[in-house]
């Protein structure tokens, strides 16, 4: 006999199983399953979707926006890059340690202006991605025009600029 004053739930999805959770916010029953673990307890599917989709306000045409702000700026910052970060020598790397981190935070912030400050739930990766692009792009062109050779592509300070750029921009976006 189980006790009356606690009914058995059964999750909503799933009528065959009994649980004792429920969502925090509708208050369903849901099994383990069912149930997202979020960083203000558990919640059913529908409940996390509708929060995200409050949260990622983007509009269809932000994500082709953001990419191409971001490969445009891929090339900008890419050529000189290419064209003289190389020429301090070693001290390049250094050189790269400083400005990798700020290209990374002036893409995200002008690619946030550029789509209105609204959130995209792939806007990290599209942007990250896209300005990658860029900057392949932009070793293309100077190899196309003769400036730089085809394994310039891979120097050492590019790369540790490119991977901090990188960190910073998807670190500032969401
Ligand atoms: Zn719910
Ligand atoms: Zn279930």
């Amino acid at each position: 006999m189980s006790d009356d004053s606690v009914p058995t739930l059964y999750c909503v999805n799933h009528p065959d199983r009994e649980t004792a959770l429920r969502c925090n916010r509708c208050e369903k029953p849901i099994c383990y399953q069912c149930a997202v673990r979020t960083p203000v307890g558990y919640r059913c599917r529908e409940c996390v979707r509708q929060q995200q989709a409050v949260y990622f306000n983007d509009r269809p045409a932000d994500p082709v926006i953001a990419a191409g702000v971001a490969a445009a700026l891929g090339v900008a910052f890419g050529v000189p890059i290419y064209l003289f970060l190389g020429i301090f020598g070693f001290f390049s790397l250094f050189i790269a340690l400083f400005i990798g981190p700020t290209i990374g935070g002036l893409v995200a912030e002008v690619v946030r202006r550029s789509v209105g400050r609204r959130r995209g739930r792939y806007q990290k990766y599209i942007v990250a991605g896209s300005w990658i692009v860029g900057l392949v792009a932009a070793w293309g062109l100077l190899v196309v025009l003769g400036l730089r050779g085809p394994a310039a592509l891979l120097r050492l300070d590019v790369l540790l600029a490119a991977a901090l750029a990188v960190s910073a921009m998807t670190a500032r976006l969401w």
